[in-house]
């Protein structure tokens, strides 16, 4: 129990979450804006690196051991951790997009999927989108949970539920899960996208989680490629990733990556976020 007390912040600690995260809903935004064919995975990360310069914050990307870059972008196959580069986007693709700022030594961390437009292959689209669509809607589905759950462990079942009642058969990435986020980008607790024996640690005032389902069409089998970062599947089916990161305070629950607070995507689920007092 010692180990998870420090988990939990001050009011004060949760205000001073709330720019690092709407910095990094600004990175996203920027992105989301250029993803057309054409355009490269570099020059998605270039134009988050502008946004995050601008705002006078600091890529938590950077400070992760080894990696340059200020965001990860996975294409088709690949899941999460995608190196930006010279990849040019296609018509069709589906792109998940993962981005964090750093402000004032607090942190944000998100992701969004994006499908580029292609007339051309209405039914490939559709599909990508039905898989984006599913994979964010769990993810609200887990943040609903944090709204009105009682431990860590109903938010992953929630996102498994939502999943499975898809209906689709799309597999759970099992070996990457969300966490808890403040000073560092990565802190306790692991948040599991699926139903775990136990229960985890008490939704309570103060707990700040990055809930981040990592879903994909097929088999839920994942490899490193050979950049030693981008995971891919085996199978090669489509994966898609949404994350926010979620502050519980005394009044209820705020996304912090979410310009709105997450009251849009909160809605079908009967959760109204309050702002952080
Ligand atoms: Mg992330
Ligand atoms: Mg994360």
């Amino acid at each position: 129990m010692v180990l998870r007390r420090g988990i939990y912040k001050t009011p004060a600690q949760l205000r001073a979450m709330v720019e690092p995260g709407l910095i990094t809903a600004a990175m996203l935004q920027a992105v989301r804006e250029l993803a057309t064919p054409g355009v490269t995975t570099g020059e998605l990360d270039a134009a988050a690196a502008r946004v995050v310069r601008e705002r006078g914050a600091r890529s938590n990307f950077q400070l992760v051991r080894g990696y340059r870059h200020t965001t990860c972008v996975s294409v088709n196959e690949q899941v999460v951790h995608g190196i930006p580069g010279s990849r040019v986007l296609e018509a069709g693709d589906i792109v998940s997009i993962d981005a964090g700022a750093e402000y004032e030594g607090w942190n944000g961390d998100s992701a969004i999927t994006i499908v580029i437009a292609d007339p051309s292959r209405p039914e490939l689209v559709a599909a990508r989108e039905e898989l984006s669509r599913v994979t964010e809607q769990s993810m609200w589905a887990g943040i609903a949970a944090m709204a009105t759950g009682t431990h860590i462990g109903e938010i992953g079942a929630a996102v498994e539920d939502h999943v499975v009642r898809a209906g689709h058969g799309y597999g759970i990435l099992r070996d990457y899960v969300g966490h808890g986020i403040g000073r560092r980008m990565h802190e306790s607790p692991s948040v599991f996208n699926y139903r775990t024996p136990d229960p985890g640690p008490r939704i309570q005032p103060g707990l700040v989680l990055a809930i981040e389902p990592m879903i994909v069409a097929g088999g839920e089998d994942t490899l490193v490629e050979d950049d030693d970062w981008t995971v891919s599947t085996v199978d090669g089916s489509d994966g898609s990733h949404w994350e926010h990161s979620v502050a519980v305070h005394d009044g209820g629950i705020w996304v912090l990556t979410a310009p709105d607070g997450g009251a849009a995507g909160l809605a079908p689920f009967g959760v109204r976020p309050r702002e952080i007092g």
